[in-house]
């Protein structure tokens, strides 16, 4: 028996024609949602990102500002510029393309951003907010793996949730939002004894490590769901998931592929909070 396949293009699709309608409510207000995004120096990666979030504002009917600054961009600058558009009454979202340059620190940048305007939801007012189950503007990819997962129409109330990273980004948030659904989480990192014994007891696993095709099949519980957040370009060009989606595909009930999973839904995510940002100052 093969898994199912949670289509994230399909499920990004969806919500995309909801955001369009938000988006419509809004422009009757005279509002129109506003996204501002910096992005510090050339890293490929990072301007495929940053085009397709542009893209998305496009489609959507959101008001995309981009900044592209050179990779010697000092951090005063960088915050300098965010304090502007905090200011601004037509940005509703602010982010920082991240990985920054090393004479950037990060931290700083995402606590310069208005919590209101923080789309990325990593600001330590957010993630506060998340960890006490309050209102907040939840990490993109992190919410978009909890639509995903529920999707798949498993109850997750009392299921036994194992993520596999603890990045701020992606693992802690993740697991808090399925501590907050009423799972039981085990969070696993690169300290974690026995990782595989772990991850095979997961009704629900959540794989965020940056390692290619690194959960095998032998590793995972029969009918798990697994959500693969991993993008990984091996030497051959081809873009894998840190789930081997080959082994894995046969063992769990449902699985997100790589491409087409979890990346179509963070992008999705964020306009999401954008217009949330541009509702909040109705
Ligand atoms: P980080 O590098 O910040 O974190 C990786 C985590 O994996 C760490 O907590 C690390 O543990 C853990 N880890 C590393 N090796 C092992 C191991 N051998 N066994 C168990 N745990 C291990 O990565 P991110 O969370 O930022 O990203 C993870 C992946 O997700 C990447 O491939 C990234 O490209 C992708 N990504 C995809 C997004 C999307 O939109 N689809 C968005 C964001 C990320 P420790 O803490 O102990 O070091």
């Amino acid at each position: 028996m093969s898994a199912g396949i949670i289509d994230g293009k399909e499920i990004a699709g969806e919500l995309r024609n909801e955001i369009k309608e938000r988006v419509r409510v809004l422009k009757e207000k005279n509002i129109i949602p506003g996204l501002s995004v910096i992005l510090v120096g050339d890293d490929p990666a990072s301007q495929v990102y940053v085009r397709n979030k542009e893209k998305a504002c496009e489609e959507l009917g959101i008001r995309s500002k981009t900044f592209r600054l050179p990779q010697e961009t000092r951090q005063a600058e960088v915050i300098e510029l965010i304090k502007k558009l905090n200011d601004d009454p037509e940005i509703h979202g602010i982010l920082v393309q991240l990985p920054v340059p090393k004479q950037i620190n990060p931290d700083a940048i995402i606590e310069a951003i208005y919590p209101a305007k923080d789309v990325d939801g990593l600001h330590p007012v957010n993630m506060g907010r998340l960890i006490r189950g309050q209102e907040c503007l939840k990490p993109c990819t992190p919410h978009g793996c909890m639509v995903m997962i529920k999707r798949t129409g498993i109850d997750i109330k009392g299921k036994k949730a194992v993520v596999v990273g603890r990045s701020n980004i992606v693992g802690k948030p993740v697991s808090i939002m399925l501590l907050q659904e009423n799972a039981t989480v085990t969070v696993c990192h690169s300290k974690t004894v026995n990782l595989d014994k772990e991850t095979r007891e997961a009704d629900i696993l959540v794989v965020a490590v940056g390692r290619p095709e690194f959960i095998k099949g032998d590793m995972v519980k029969p009918g798990a769901v697994v959500i693969d957040v991993g993008i990984n370009r091996l030497d051959n060009g081809k873009l894998v998931g840190d789930v081997d989606f080959e082994s894995v595909s046969k063992i769990a009930g449902w699985i997100t592929p790589v491409p087409g999973g979890v990346g179509p839904m963070t992008i999705t995510m964020l306009m999401h909070n954008t217009v949330e940002a541009a509702e909040r100052t109705c």
